[in-house]
């Protein structure tokens, strides 16, 4: 069942309440590139990104945000960590929102400006507490990074904002240690109706960025805990759109594309099954429908799963039985993978 939280909207998008559970991403490309940052925000819109973060370190680099403000039509998030100037100018520029702690910007005063102008242009505030930069009179208390510490900072952020009579907020509350993040989530969810964006920060080199991030998000979101996410990983911030689908199907929410599935093969497998599914799944790339494809590679279980795909292949010896819609059609030899795309544009 899923917590219910605050509606929020970014850009021409709201998450929160009922709404999907939206996808994001940050670029990773050198601030100074404004040409290289235009170029992969318009590859994470391509790969489907639902709300795309960059950061601006400096007033100046709120330039970037026109830039792909100009490009593409994502709602963007400017990341800030200390420079209140950097948040005023990206606002200005057309953030559709920002990412920013207000304990980290100084005085009083320049929350109250980034709040008003935040404010003036409907645009949310996400606040990140992350596991490992925690306040030091927080950490004092606590003496280790531990979910009660992290929840305590998230609202302590909370409160400086809502002091201004600012309440169109977002938190996030990563660590890398995924048991303390999900407790860390748990805990913070049952004390607040904000929006929550999930993630596991740092999580790691590919392969161990998918596990934790599967693990974390996945179980938060299976708990009924997030309204956006984000699949940190150490590649390209499409490779992170891409297993933020992927997640999001494998908790069992409906997902635009198609999905292929195959099994892993053994020793009754007689034709190339996993080369056949790899193959299928890069030329379903960019396809729109919601369709299940299995690529199943023996008789014995793949005519099972083949059935209650959409369309599926059970493999024989050097040939392929074909299923659509449960029902057997015909053997296909030679070019299955041509044959079965073929079978595929006519659902
Ligand atoms: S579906 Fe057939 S080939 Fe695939 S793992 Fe199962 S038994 Fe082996």
């Amino acid at each position: 069942m899923r917590q219910q939280k605050r509606e929020v909207t970014i850009g021409g998008l709201t998450i929160g309440g009922n709404h999907p559970i939206a996808v994001q991403t940050m670029l990773n490309v050198p601030i100074e590139d404004v040409a290289g940052n235009v170029a992969q925000a318009k590859r994470c819109a391509e790969a489907g990104c639902q709300i795309l973060r960059v950061t601006c370190p400096a007033p100046e680099d709120a330039r970037v945000v026109a830039a792909i403000k100009e490009a593409v039509d994502i709602p963007l998030v400017a990341d800030i960590h200390f420079d209140y100037q950097a948040a005023l100018a990206a606002v200005a520029a057309g953030a559709d929102k920002i990412r920013i702690n207000p304990g980290n910007i100084g005085d009083d005063e320049h929350v109250a400006e980034v709040a008003k102008a935040c404010r003036e242009k409907n645009i949310p505030i996400r606040i990140g507490v992350n596991g490992g930069s925690l306040e030091k009179h927080i950490l004092a208390k606590y003496g280790a990074p531990v979910p009660e510490a992290m929840v305590e900072s998230a609202l302590y952020h909370v409160h400086l904002l809502e002091k201004h009579d600012f309440s169109n907020i977002v938190i996030s509350i990563k660590s890398s240690n995924v048991p303390r993040m999900m407790a860390a989530y748990r805990l913070l969810s049952a004390q607040t109706d904000y929006p929550l964006h999930v993630g596991v920060t740092e999580a790691g080199t590919y392969q161990m960025g998918l596990i934790k991030s599967g693990m974390g998000i996945g179980g938060m979101l299976l708990e009924g805990i997030g309204d956006t996410i984000r699949v940190s990983l150490a590649d390209t911030p499409e490779k992170e759109v891409e297993a933020g689908y992927n997640i999001l199907r494998a908790v069992g929410f409906p997902v635009a594309g198609p999905e292929v599935i195959t099994c892993p093969t053994c020793g009754r497998t007689q034709y190339p099954c996993t080369e056949i599914a790899n193959e299928v799944e890069r030329r379903l790339k960019g396809c729109k429908k919601s369709i299940k494809v299995a690529v199943m590679g023996c008789v014995v279980n793949g005519p099972g799963e083949a059935r209650e795909a959409d369309i599926g292949i059970a493999g024989g010896k050097g040939e392929a039985l074909l299923f659509v819609h449960g029902t057997p059609v015909r053997k296909l030899t030679g070019d299955i993978v041509g044959q079965l795309m073929e079978e595929i544009e006519k659902l």
